[in-house]
């Protein structure tokens, strides 16, 4: 996608610092990170989100999520990391090409997860009602 942040530092048409390359993928720094060595993790061909891309991709993404997070827990010492995809702008997805934020974490680094809540009464039963896949 020609106006495509993303794909343009796949094109290396803007500088990143690459973590790991294939044929498939592209990991990279992001600009701005939850803590040093916060990693995106992308496909090479533009998707939008997760629904869009193809099986064999979103295959080589874990992959590549794999290999980054060890090399994070072995060389950066991290003792854990998060995986996060904000998928679609309801969800905080800024850059519309499909990414898979892979944050280190320190031992008390004050990073706070979502909230979460309780279930109503038969909220879950509802809920799952609509979404089960049968
Ligand atoms: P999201 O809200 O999931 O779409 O996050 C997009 C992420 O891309 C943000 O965390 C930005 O800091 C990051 N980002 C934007 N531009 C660049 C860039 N040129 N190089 C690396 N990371 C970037
Ligand atoms: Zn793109």
């Amino acid at each position: 996608m020609s106006n495509c942040i993303f794909c343009k530092i796949i094109a290396g048409e803007i500088p990143s610092y690459k973590v790991y390359e294939d044929e498939f993928v592209l990991a990279f720094f992001d600009i701005n990170p939850v803590n040093p060595g916060h990693t995106l993790v992308v496909p090479k061909k533009h998707f939008a989100n997760i629904e869009e891309a193809d099986e064999e991709t979103l295959c080589q993404i874990v992959k590549v999520l794999k290999k980054v997070g060890l090399s994070l827990k072995k060389n950066l010492g991290a003792p854990g990391y998060n995986v996060q995809v904000n998928n679609d702008p309801a969800a905080g997805q800024i850059v519309p090409h499909l990414h898979f934020h892979l944050v280190p974490r320190a031992d008390g680094d004050g990073l706070k997860l979502w909230p979460q809540k309780k279930y109503l009464e038969t909220e879950a039963e509802e809920v799952l009602n609509k979404i089960k896949i049968t």
